[in-house]
């Protein structure tokens, strides 16, 4: 009998650390979530996640062959260097892979969380059937990953793949990273909802009325579903998104000739009021001959997902 390989996967967010056991075909044996305790600074963040490790190792009878983290912020370097993730204040720069090396003497790779979600359908979602994708997660951020003849490509330090600031428009609104009109500053969650809430002041919409019966918050989930009741605003918007990230995609899929395209992430489940105009925008405003070769594919790790890219990362390094 073959042996099933297991790794663990650890998916480090601003409010909660989900840890998982996962089997090498993608299926999670064992799970857990701590708070992460951002506000408390780094020292408290990797004392959480050694203290969930610890935990789901305890009466494990799984051998892991390596811990996978996928964090936010830039990562760097083989010691799996986390820099500045956004919401950690007084992170600065740790090195995230060496320090939970250290306490677990097993083998630990730390990517880039949009990275790693690249990495998690490489090994068991949509990009397994491909050899090169572009991978979008549509979330409170946006980020990107870049495979290239089934390798992760990173550029020289790391940092490729940060398509969420692509700038799509000149003098636009100020994103968090520092510059104007990206691609985040329009269709990240948060930054989507305030615009969607500014707007909602002056025009019809099942959603105000939604909203304002104090029963729902203002969610893309509930912009889905006054989509799905033909409310034409909700529509508008979803269409807009589409528009914003087909254009975006449009200079990545230019510049690398890269033309399969999978989407993840919350905004995501807008489903096809988000995937045609995407695809349409894509396919207007590529070169002549890449436009038949594009191919956008929902990502297929849903729930989880962040576990599963962060263990998939034992599988693809290993
Ligand atoms: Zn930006």
């Amino acid at each position: 009998m073959t042996k099933i390989r297991y790794s663990l996967g650890v998916d480090l967010g601003g409010t909660s650390i989900k840890i998982g056991i996962v089997s090498e075909s993608g299926k999670i044996k064992k799970r857990l979530t701590l708070e992460t305790h951002a506000e408390a600074g780094p020292e408290a963040v990797v004392q959480q996640i050694k203290k969930g490790i610890h935990k789901i190792l305890k009466n494990n009878d799984r051998p892991i062959e390596g811990i996978g983290i996928g964090s936010p912020g830039l990562v760097t370097s083989k010691k799996g260097i986390v820099h500045n993730p956004p919401n950690f204040p007084g992170w600065d720069v740790l090195p995230l892979g060496n320090i939970i090396k250290k306490e677990f003497k097993t083998n630990v790779f730390v990517e880039n969380d949009a990275n790693a979600a690249a990495v998690g359908e490489l090994i068991f979602g949509a990009g397994q059937g491909f050899d090169d994708y572009v991978m979008i997660t549509l979330g409170t951020g946006v980020g990107g990953g870049i495979v290239f003849n089934k390798k992760l490509f990173k550029g020289s330090t790391g940092a490729a793949g940060e398509i969420g600031h692509l700038k799509i428009k000149s003098d636009g609104i100020k994103c968090k990273c520092g510059g104007t009109g990206c691609l985040e500053a329009y269709t990240g969650i948060n930054y989507l909802i305030k615009i969607v809430s500014e707007r909602l002041k002056n025009n019809q919409s099942l959603l105000n009325e939604w909203v304002n019966s104090g029963e729902h918050n203002l969610t893309p989930k509930l912009i889905h579903e006054a989509a799905l009741k033909g409310d034409e605003f909700a529509l508008g918007i979803i269409n807009e998104v589409g528009f914003n990230v087909g254009s975006g995609l449009s200079s990545v899929v230019n510049v690398l000739d890269i033309t399969n395209i999978i989407i993840g992430g919350g905004v995501a489940g807008f489903g096809k009021f988000l995937f045609d105009p995407l695809t349409k925008t894509l396919r207007e405003n590529v070169m002549a001959t890449m436009r038949e070769r594009i191919c956008v594919k929902p990502a297929k790790l849903k729930n989880n997902a962040g576990i599963k890219g962060a263990s998939g990362l034992v599988f693809y390094k290993m």
